[in-house]
């Protein structure tokens, strides 16, 4: 069976960092990004120097809209998917809860949830037998926050990855009979841009004395997680968690 991964915010981050060892295990690989073309590009690039195939998609990966229409054209040229790495995410301005508006709480449930979920529902429409798939995998990015709480920075980003982790075992059950894994990966302080979103690009920096391994994560260190979780190495592991947080 040929292997198809969709990897949603694939072109920066813990996503590029995915997308590099697909191409080593021989997956046919969409990148998707909301906005950053350049970045997208580069990250094909270094995914096509390493002879694999690579297509990138704009899309909002929480619209659905937006959704079908990545689907359909991965499907037009890849074929369907049969990973799926539910990775795009946001994080807002760390905040009390007191300071949060309605508008804020609502985008951070509608991209760390309720886009991961469409992304899951279109993926399983094509792995589950019951709709003539094969089966697949599908791994969803969560966080150590939804363990942790964020508490004074970002409660509503750990209450969303909490919800993350809650569809993680919930969907596990559901699909475990036709075929389908689903798992999540939970980083903690890794260096990727996404710090800047809450304000402090230099989060992890600051924070590595309370870590217990003594220094933040970098992206490869989840990357490799994930496209295990995907692997045939993983066949037991369903409705389970890697946890990569440097002990915290
Ligand atoms: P990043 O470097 O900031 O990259 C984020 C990626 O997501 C980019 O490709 C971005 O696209 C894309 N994206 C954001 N919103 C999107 C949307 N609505 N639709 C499609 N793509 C979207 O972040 P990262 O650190 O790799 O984080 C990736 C995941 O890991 C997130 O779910 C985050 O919550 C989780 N995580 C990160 C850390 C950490 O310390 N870094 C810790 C725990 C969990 P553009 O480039 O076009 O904006």
């Amino acid at each position: 069976m040929e292997k198809v991964i969709l990897i949603t915010g694939g072109s920066r981050g813990i996503g590029a960092a995915t997308a590099v060892l697909a191409a080593r295990e021989g997956y046919r690989i969409c990148i998707n990004y909301l906005s950053d073309h350049q970045a997208a590009e580069r990250t094909c690039a270094q995914v096509r120097e390493l002879g694999a195939q690579v297509m990138s998609v704009q899309a909002d990966a929480s619209d659905e809209d937006q959704i079908i229409g990545m689907f359909s054209r991965i499907d037009a040229e890849f074929g369907p998917i049969t990973a799926l790495v539910n990775n795009a995410g946001t994080v807002a301005q760390a905040s009390r809860v007191e300071e949060m508006s309605e508008f804020r709480l609502l985008r951070m449930m509608k991209t760390n949830v309720v886009g991961p979920m469409l992304c899951a529902k279109h993926a399983l429409l094509r792995m589950s037998p019951r709709y003539g798939g094969k089966g697949g995998g599908i791994v969803n990015v969560s966080s150590a926050a939804s363990r942790l709480g964020s508490a004074g920075e970002y409660v509503d980003y750990a209450a969303s990855k909490g919800a993350v982790d809650s569809f993680t075992i919930g969907l596990a059950r559901e699909l475990a009979g036709e075929g389908i894994r689903v798992n999540a990966v939970r980083p903690g302080y890794i260096r990727t841009d996404f710090h800047a979103l809450s304000g402090d690009p230099h989060r992890v920096s600051k924070l590595e004395p309370g870590i217990p391994m003594g220094r933040g994560g970098v992206a490869e260190e989840v990357a490799e997680a994930i496209i295990w979780l995907l692997s045939e190495k993983a066949s037991y592991a369903t409705g389970t968690f890697i946890d990569l947080a440097g002990g915290k």
